[in-house]
């Protein structure tokens, strides 16, 4: 049957735009193709599960203004349906002289975002919020908080199937043909056909783009995260969520504690570059999707001017004394010994032909398709937002 939109990729991000456009416009006919056999099953399912305040982001960017908004949305979606979250707020500490301006910058940062409430902490006052912490300053943030974003895409999910929207599983897209007014989307079961598409395929999102245009310049280079967890014995070290500073030469948090919605606390995510798009383990290699990581212009340049931190990211990855060391800056108690292997994320990180990793989201239009061609972290507590955005986008050509 012919669809008014077809919404590729059932994560946070496509979800939310099918939601937001069903919203928007009750009668729209909505497709949403998702390859696996559930919803949010790569990055929406594995993340730190933090509901960001926008911080960290430049004020005026699509970071800042969706991440500020989709906050707001997204904790009164939770409170609507019932789901749980809390906000707990989390601490950034900096265990570094060095380190102090920058703690200071993403103070006024913040403050410029409109968050309220930021409080600057000397070495004592961290020990009132996380008393096993160590470091010289920080800063409280008190609207962070916690949430399942898996949970929250099943929500989204059994929402856009209530109002009549169809989400079907298990179907992976392979081409996408425009004829005049109408595109043909091909999947290994079938062809559908729509007025628009919408791409938000995730750590797919380049090559889907490319499909529908020969002017995507930005390849997404994937990012493994690995955490570990601490022995439930160990929890009570971190009562909520501990953040180091953040290297603003990187689109990346840095290794954190978070106390997360479905129990537990875990220490990660590092960034070591992954060698398959959805390659959860050190050993999932795919030597195609390798070699087009290795072969991009852009990643090249990136790895020529970070190679030492690169480097570092790869040691802590196969050490785990040397992981344990880096969590030490922030918790001097833990112990290798208190640690043991949690799960994996892989970023879809999008970069450009020149060597930059592209810091804001970014979406790209084309006459019959829109593509979300960036939508790293915060996307998940911004997706509502980014629906929104999307969902406008869309509704201009209707
Ligand atoms: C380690 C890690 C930690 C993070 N921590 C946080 C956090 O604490 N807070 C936060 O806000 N954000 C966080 N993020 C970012 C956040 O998880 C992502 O920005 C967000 O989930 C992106 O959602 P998405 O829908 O774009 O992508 P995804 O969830 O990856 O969804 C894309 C979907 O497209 C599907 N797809 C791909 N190709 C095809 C195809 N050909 N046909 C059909 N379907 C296809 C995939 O199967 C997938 O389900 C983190 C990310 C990672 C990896």
């Amino acid at each position: 049957m012919q669809k008014d939109i077809i919404i590729i990729g059932g994560g946070i991000v496509g979800l939310a735009t099918a939601l937001q456009l069903q919203k928007d416009r009750p009668q729209l006919k909505i497709l949403v193709l998702e390859k696996e056999n559930e919803v949010g099953k790569h990055q929406t399912g594995n993340n730190s599960g933090v509901i960001h305040s926008g911080l960290y982001y430049k004020p005026g960017s699509l970071k800042a203004r969706n991440c500020i908004n989709g906050y707001t949305m997204l904790v009164a979606f939770c409170a609507e349906n019932n789901i749980p979250f809390e906000l707990c707020g989390k601490i950034v500490v900096a265990t570094d002289d060095k380190e102090i301006p920058l703690l200071n910058n993403l103070y006024e940062r913040g403050k410029q975002n409109g968050l309220q409430n930021l409080k600057k902490l000397t070495a004592p006052e961290l020990k009132e919020y996380e008393p096993h912490v160590a470091g010289l300053q920080g800063i409280f943030v008190p609207q962070t908080g916690i949430v399942d974003y898996k949970v929250v895409a099943e929500k989204y999910a059994e929402l856009i199937r209530r109002n009549g929207g169809e989400i079907a599983l298990g179907e992976k897209v392979v081409s996408i043909q425009f004829q005049s007014q109408e595109a043909a989307v091909t999947t290994d079961h079938g062809v559908h056909h729509a007025k628009l598409v919408v791409n938000c395929a995730g750590l797919y999102s380049d090559k889907i783009a490319r499909l529908t245009s020969s002017n995507i310049d930005v390849k997404i280079i994937p990012f493994r995260g690995e955490y570990y967890k601490l022995k439930k014995e160990k929890e009570s070290l971190v009562k909520n969520l501990i953040y180091p500073v953040p290297d603003p030469n990187f689109p990346f948090l840095g290794v954190h504690f978070t106390r997360m919605m479905r129990g537990g606390v875990e220490a990660g995510p590092n960034a070591v570059l992954a060698f398959s798009r959805e390659g959860y383990h050190k050993s999932d290699i795919k030597l195609g999707e390798l070699a087009e990581s290795l072969a991009w212009p852009g990643f090249q340049k990136v790895a020529f001017k970070y190679w030492k931190t690169g480097l570092g990211e790869m040691y802590r990855s196969f050490s785990k004394a040397a992981f344990t060391k880096a969590l030490q800056k922030l918790l001097p108690e833990i112990q290798e010994s208190d640690l043991e292997e949690g799960g994996a994320g892989v970023r879809a990180q999008a970069c450009d032909r020149t060597g930059g990793l592209v810091d804001d989201f970014m979406i790209v239009e084309e006459k019959q398709a829109i593509n979300v061609c960036n939508a790293p972290s915060p996307a998940a507590t911004s997706s509502l937002s980014i629906g929104q955005t999307v969902a406008g986008l869309v509704l201009k050509r209707f």
